[in-house]
């Protein structure tokens, strides 16, 4: 993996969330404060605005660009949450030369460990970690199997996701701005884990079929 890669997925990434924003911002509507899509909107296109200054890096370099980018330009609980991913991302020993799965497993296992420090969440609180952390927990696994082929890793992963993204649906928020709400949360899918969802499918899209 490479610099030129990640920005072509976050080039995917924006196309896959225009073409659902509409249905997230009534997420947020509905549990949030309506600004959810805002945010994310402003973290996509200011990665993409650095896209020339990000391709020379390496990609370690490239994640700790791109999240110092994010804190500075989305607002709100989201930015330095997701800003958290790409830091513990970068982090991890081995960042700046990818080349096996299992490098790219740590990674996504220290951004969420990264995102649960930084927002003193866990599973179960309605939040984009209810994805997040099942999705790591799975792919750490995965990639211990070594006679597994590629494409039916990313489609378990991908199901991982949606399964996660939907069992925030009826459960009470105990975190973030939806927490102001209790029960009245319940019946509504969280916003952020549907947007991480949808980012994590965009990538394993991305990933299938590619060497
Ligand atoms: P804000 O809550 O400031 O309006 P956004 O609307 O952009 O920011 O993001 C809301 C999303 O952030 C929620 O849907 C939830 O997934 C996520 N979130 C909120 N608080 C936390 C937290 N403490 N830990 C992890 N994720 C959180
Ligand atoms: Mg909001």
């Amino acid at each position: 993996m490479n610099s030129e890669m990640i920005i072509q997925i976050v080039r995917e990434v924006h196309k896959v969330y225009e073409a659902n924003a509409p249905e997230i911002e009534k997420l947020d509507q509905a549990i949030g404060d309506g600004d959810h899509v805002i945010n994310m909107r402003r973290g996509i296109q200011a990665i993409l605005e650095i896209d020339e200054a990000l391709v020379p890096l390496k990609p370690g370099e490239a994640l700790n660009k791109i999240a110092m980018t994010l804190l500075s330009s989305i607002g709100g609980a989201a930015g330095p949450l997701f800003a958290s991913m790409f830091m513990g991302m970068a982090k991890v020993p081995g960042s700046d030369d990818i080349h096996d799965s299992k490098t790219v497993a740590k990674m996504f296992s220290s951004g969420v460990e990264f995102v649960k420090q930084r927002g003193k969440a866990d599973l179960g609180d309605k939040t984009m970690l209810d994805v997040l952390i099942p999705v790591s927990n799975l792919f750490s696994e995965l990639v211990e199997k070594s006679d597994l082929p590629k494409n039916e890793m990313l489609k378990q992963l991908m199901a991982e996701a949606e399964r996660g993204m939907l069992s925030t649906k009826d459960i009470a928020a105990t975190k973030g701005r939806a927490s102001y709400l209790g029960e009245r949360a319940k019946g509504h899918i969280d916003p952020g884990a549907k947007s991480c969802q949808l980012i994590i499918f965009t990538i394993c899209d991305y990933l299938m079929n590619r060497e």
